[in-house]
């Protein structure tokens, strides 16, 4: 880890949603707070293979900035606030269920040095005290959703293996949602393998 990502494991005393002067101990102040309440939570009717689909908040304004503050800004100080909010609106999976990342693009995460879904997952399997399997799915190639136009993504799905047997629920966990194309790949595989059902948290909503 850069010596600058660990100076930022501790979130400055800013306001991760607006950037003004926060109390110490938070990392959103209150007026963000309220505002990312008022944008969610979102349930998304389901997916062919995926039963529920809840997001905490919309892909904008605070929603979309504190995910961008932990995901590009290295503000990693942020993510037990983010997996809480996700395990306040995650569907239930009963006491068999798992927690699963969307594995992400290999090139996208040496890049950035971590991978997003993965710290989400671990952090939500604490909160939820689900089990996590971080090796249940891989995506093949180096296919990335992110920047392509909706049409496409719909179209072109990424490829994902699924690589060890499941029976209960799982919890598909990522960072944002936007046509839910991976999460329906991830879904079908994880069916194929045996899944008793599949749903799906993730923080933010594209719409
Ligand atoms: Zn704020």
């Amino acid at each position: 880890m850069k010596a600058i990502q660990i100076a930022r494991l501790f979130v400055p005393p800013a306001c991760a949603g607006c950037g003004s002067a926060c109390e110490p101990e938070r990392s959103v102040c209150a007026e963000c707070l309220r505002d990312l309440d008022l944008s969610g939570p979102i349930h998304d009717p389901p997916l062919p293979d995926i039963d529920a689909i809840s997001s905490v908040a919309t892909h904008s304004g605070v929603g979309r900035s504190i995910l961008s503050a932990y995901k590009f800004n290295g503000l990693f100080g942020l993510a037990p606030f983010i997996a809480s909010r996700m395990s306040e609106v995650a569907p239930a999976t009963g006491e068999s269920g798992c927690v699963v990342p969307v594995p992400a693009a290999g090139l996208r995460r040496r890049l950035r040095g971590f991978d997003t879904a993965e710290d989400l997952a671990e952090r939500l399997s604490g909160w939820t005290g689900l089990p996590i399997r971080t090796e249940s799915l891989v995506r093949i190639g180096q296919g990335r959703q992110r920047g392509k136009g909706r049409s496409t993504r719909l179209a072109d799905p990424p490829v994902i293996e699924a690589r060890e047997v499941h029976d209960g629920v799982v919890l598909l966990v990522d960072d944002v949602v936007t046509t839910g194309a991976t999460l329906a790949a991830c879904a079908r595989s994880l069916r194929e393998s045996g899944a008793a059902g599949v749903l799906a948290v993730t923080f933010t909503r594209r719409v």
